[in-house]
C-alpha cells in the first residue's frame, strides 16, 4: 500500500524499483536540478528535482527526452586515431586510451619544443569539468588560449554586462517585475531557462506590462502585451533613443546615478552631440517616434522595471553597442540588481577541483590570443579568427586545437574556411559525445561520458546563490571517460601525472565544495544548494575599474575604443541582388548539438525552417511549406519555407540551433535540415569578437 505521506520521488522510486540519483540536467546551459532513476544501469526516468527552486520539480522536453543518449546506438565508445590524409572527411581506426594519451602527449611535447606552449589552444563548452583541461593545457603545458565557445553565443551580452557592472552573468528577477523590455530575446521560443520562463508568465499574470521588440512575432512576443516588429540590427539605435527621450524629460532616476553611475553627464553630451532622439531613430529602426517616447516614458515611470537582452541584439557589428545601450536604460532608470531588475546573479562558495601549486605552472611568454588579434577586452576568443592563425600565422602560429563539447565547424560562420583550417593544425583533438563535425576532421577522437555518466559541481542558474551536482547514474558507455580522467591521463604521459593524484570523483568534489554549508555529502543528498537571492549589492558587487556602473567605460577607453555606446550601421545592408536580410531563432526542441540525434525530438521537430514575411513570399512566389533556395553572395542552401505575418518585411528568419544539416553526427541527426552557416562571411564585432550571424543578405526563390 503506498504511503500518502511518502514524497513523489520516493513513490517513483519504489514503483519502478528504482535508485533515485540527484543530479542535473544538461540538454541545454541552464542544467536544471535533476532526479535521475535507475535500475539495473539504466535510465527509467528523470524528472525535475522538485526541491529545487529552479525548476520546482519539471522538466523541459529536452530535458525529458535526454534518457536517450544513454542508449544511443551511435555514441562515440572508443578513442579513434585517423587513419587517412587531412582534408577528407576522416577515417578512423580503434586504438587505447594508452595509446590515445601517448600520442597526444608527444605531440605536444614536439609542438611545445617547435612552436611554444602558445601554439595549443582549447575550445570548450564553458563548464567546471573544463577546468581540469585548462590545468593541463593552460596550467602546466603554459598555453594562455584556453577558450570556450561565448563568440557564438551570448558574446555582446557577456561584454556588455562586464564592462557596465564589472559582473559576467545577469540574470532576471522577472517574477517582481512590473514593466519588462526584452530586445530580441525568445527565450519562450528557445525553452531554455525554464525558471526565467515561468518567472516571465508568473509576472504577466500578476500584471507586468511586457514589450518585446524583435523583427519577428516570437513565441515570446506572442505572449507579450506588444510586440514592437524592429528593423534587424537597430535595437541600438531604439535604445539609445529611449536614453535621450528619458533624460530629456528628467525621468531618470537622479538618485542613483549619482551614487552608483560613472560618466552621466558625459552621456547626456554624447546623445545630445549625436543627436540621438526618437525622431532620429524613427526611421531607422522602423518603429514611430511617438511609440520610442511612449515605451521610454512607461520604462522610466515604472518601477520596478527591467531592459534585457541576450543574443539577439547581437549577431551584428554594432551588438556590442546595442547590448552596452539597451542595460543603460536599467542604469539610468535605477533599475539594476533590486526586486524586479536585472540582477547580478550571487554566486555559491564552490572553488575550484584542483589546485596546482604556482611552481609548477608555467608562465607564457605571449599574449593570449584574442588580444594578439586586436581584441583586447573581448570576453573569449574570437572563433571565427581562428582559422587566420593557424593557417596565416597571425597573430602567430597555432598548430594544435583541442575541441572539447563544440562543434565549431558546424556552428561558426564560413564552414569552408574552419574546414581549411583542420587541414593545417599539427595535432587537433575532439572530446565529444557524438562523432561531430569537428571531430570528423580531428586527428584523434576521445569518447567522453555524457552528463548521465560524470560528476559535475557547478553553479546553478538560480537568482540566489546556488551550488548543483551531477552524479554519475549510470556506468560510461563504452569505454567513455569523464573530462578529470581525460586529462589526468594525458597529463601522467606528460610526467605531470601528481598534479591529478585524486582516483575518484568524490575526491575533487569535495576539494570544491569545501565551503560550501553542508559539502558534499548534503550536496550528493539533495542536488543542489541555495540561498535566496540577495537584492540591493550594488556597492559590493560592481567590478569595474571604478566601482561604479561605467555609463563612461573605462575598459573601452583604455583600449582605445569609445567609452560611449554609438549606433553604426551594420555591415551588410541587402542589395537589388540580395534583397533580404537573415536573422536566426532558435528551435525549443533542439539546443546545440545534443538534440539532433534523440530520435524522440526528431520527431516533433525534424528540421529547421526558414520564415518569410508573406509580402515577401507574394513577390518571391513562395508558398508556405514549399522548399526554397535561399542564396547568399557566398553559397545557397535548400531548406522548407513557413510563410509568417509576424515578421518585418525585408527579412528572413532561419531556425537553426547551431546543427541542423548535419553530415557527421549520428544516424538520425545525419541529413535532416539545412546548414545555414556557410551562407554567410565572417563578420566579428570588433570589440568584443563575436560572431555576426545576422550580417548576411540572401535572395529566396522556390526550388
Ligand atoms: S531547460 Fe535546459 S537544463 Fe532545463 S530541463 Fe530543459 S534542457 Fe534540461
Amino acid at each position: 500500500m503506498s504511503n500518502p505521506g511518502m514524497k513523489l520521488s520516493d513513490r517513483i522510486a519504489k514503483i519502478k524499483g528504482a535508485t533515485l540519483v540527484k543530479s542535473f540536467c544538461y540538454s541545454c546551459p541552464w542544467n536544471c536540478p535533476t532526479e535521475v532513476y535507475v535500475r539495473d544501469n539504466k535510465v527509467v526516468y528523470v524528472k525535475g528535482n522538485e526541491d529545487a527552486p529552479n525548476n520546482i520539480g519539471t522538466r523541459c522536453s529536452k530535458g525529458m527526452a535526454s534518457w536517450w543518449m544513454t542508449q544511443d546506438p551511435d555514441r562515440l565508445k572508443y578513442p579513434m586515431l585517423r587513419t587517412n590524409a587531412k582534408g577528407q572527411p576522416g577515417e578512423f581506426k580503434r586504438i587505447s586510451w594508452d595509446e590515445a594519451f601517448t600520442f597526444i602527449a608527444d605531440k605536444l611535447k614536439s609542438i611545445a619544443e617547435k612552436h611554444g606552449p602558445e601554439a595549443v589552444a582549447l575550445t570548450c563548452h564553458h563548464d567546471p569539468n573544463t577546468q581540469f583541461y585548462r590545468h593541463l593545457l593552460g596550467d602546466l603545458y603554459g598555453s594562455p588560449n584556453m577558450y570556450t565557445h561565448t563568440s557564438g553565443c551570448e558574446m555582446d551580452r557577456r561584454s556588455a554586462c562586464l564592462t557596465l557592472f564589472g559582473h559576467p552573468f545577469p540574470m532576471h528577477d522577472f517574477v517582481n517585475s512590473k514593466y519588462v523590455i526584452l530586445w530580441g530575446m525568445n527565450m519562450l521560443g528557445a525553452n531554455q531557462g525554464l525558471f526565467e520562463s515561468r518567472a516571465l508568465l508568473e509576472a504577466k499574470k500578476r500584471g507586468a506590462k511586457i514589450i518585446v521588440v524583435d523583427p519577428a512575432f516570437t513565441e515570446t512576443a506572442q505572449k507579450a502585451d506588444e510586440w514592437i516588429p524592429i528593423n534587424p540590427g537597430t535595437d541600438g539605435a531604439m535604445a539609445l533613443a529611449m536614453c535621450q527621450h528619458i533624460i530629456a524629460e528628467g525621468l531618470h532616476d537622479k538618485e542613483f546615478v549619482k551614487k552608483y553611475c560613472e560618466g552621466f553627464d558625459g552621456f547626456k553630451d554624447h546623445l545630445k552631440d549625436k543627436g540621438y532622439t526618437p525622431e532620429w531613430a524613427a526611421d531607422k529602426c522602423g518603429v514611430d517616434a511617438d511609440t520610442i517616447k511612449r515605451l521610454a516614458r512607461g520604462f522610466a515611470t515604472t518601477k520596478p522595471a527591467m531592459s534585457a537582452i541576450f543574443k539577439g541584439s547581437g549577431y551584428y557589428t554594432n551588438g556590442n553597442d546595442a547590448g552596452r545601450a539597451c542595460y543603460i536604460l536599467d542604469a539610468i532608470c535605477g533599475q539594476v540588481d533590486g526586486p524586479g531588475n536585472l540582477h547580478l546573479k550571487d554566486w555559491a562558495p564552490v572553488g575550484m577541483p584542483l589546485d596546482i601549486p604556482e611552481e609548477a605552472k608555467r608562465k607564457p611568454e605571449k599574449e593570449p590570443l584574442h588580444a594578439a588579434m586586436g581584441y583586447p577586452i573581448a570576453p573569449d576568443l574570437p572563433n571565427a579568427q581562428l582559422p587566420k592563425a593557424v593557417i596565416e600565422g597571425d597573430p602567430y602560429p597555432v598548430k594544435a586545437l583541442f575541441v572539447q563539447s563544440t562543434n565549431p565547424v558546424m556552428s561558426d560562420p564560413d564552414r569552408d574556411k574552419m574546414l581549411e583550417m583542420f587541414k593545417h593544425l599539427e595535432l587537433a583533438v575532439a572530446c565529444e559525445v557524438l562523432m561531430s563535425e569537428t571531430a570528423l576532421e580531428c586527428d584523434i577522437v576521445l569518447p567522453e561520458t555524457s552528463f548521465y555518466e560524470m560528476a559535475e559541481v557547478r553553479q546553478g542558474l538560480w537568482l540566489g546563490a546556488e551550488a548543483i551536482i551531477c552524479q554519475p547514474a549510470i556506468e560510461p558507455v563504452g569505454e567513455s571517460k569523464p573530462p578529470y580522467d581525460i586529462a589526468k591521463g594525458i597529463a601522467q604521459k606528460m610526467g605531470w601525472g601528481e598534479h591529478f593524484a585524486f582516483e575518484h570523483w568524490e575526491d575533487w568534489a569535495k576539494t570544491a565544495t569545501a565551503d560550501l554549508p553542508g559539502g558534499l555529502e548534503q550536496l550528493k543528498e539533495r542536488g543542489f544548494w541555495s540561498q535566496p537571492p540577495k537584492f540591493n549589492k550594488l556597492a559590493d558587487c560592481l567590478g569595474t575599474k571604478t566601482g561604479k556602473i561605467e555609463i563612461y567605460s573605462h575598459a573601452y577607453a583604455d583600449s582605445g575604443f569609445n567609452p560611449y555606446p554609438d549606433y553604426t550601421e551594420r555591415s551588410v545592408i541587402p542589395d537589388d541582388d540580395y534583397p533580404l536580410q537573415v536573422t536566426h531563432s532558435k528551435l525549443s526542441m533542439h539546443c546545440n548539438i545534443v538534440t539532433q540525434n534523440n530520435p524522440l525530438l526528431m520527431e516533433i521537430c525534424p528540421e529547421n525552417w526558414v520564415e518569410i514575411n508573406a509580402s515577401d513570399a507574394a513577390k518571391y512566389s513562395i508558398e508556405d511549406d514549399q522548399m526554397v533556395v535561399i542564396e547568399s553572395p557566398k553559397d545557397n542552401i535548400t531548406i522548407r519555407a513557413k510563410v509568417v505575418q509576424g515578421l518585418v518585411p525585408g527579412a528572413v528568419s532561419i531556425r537553426h540551433g547551431h546543427g541542423f544539416g548535419h553530415w557527421a553526427m549520428g544516424s538520425v541527426a545525419k541529413g535532416k535540415g539545412a546548414h545555414s552557416n556557410n551562407l554567410m562571411e565572417i563578420h566579428t564585432n570588433p570589440v568584443t569578437g563575436a560572431n555576426c550571424y545576422n550580417e548576411c543578405k540572401v535572395r529566396v526563390r522556390p526550388a
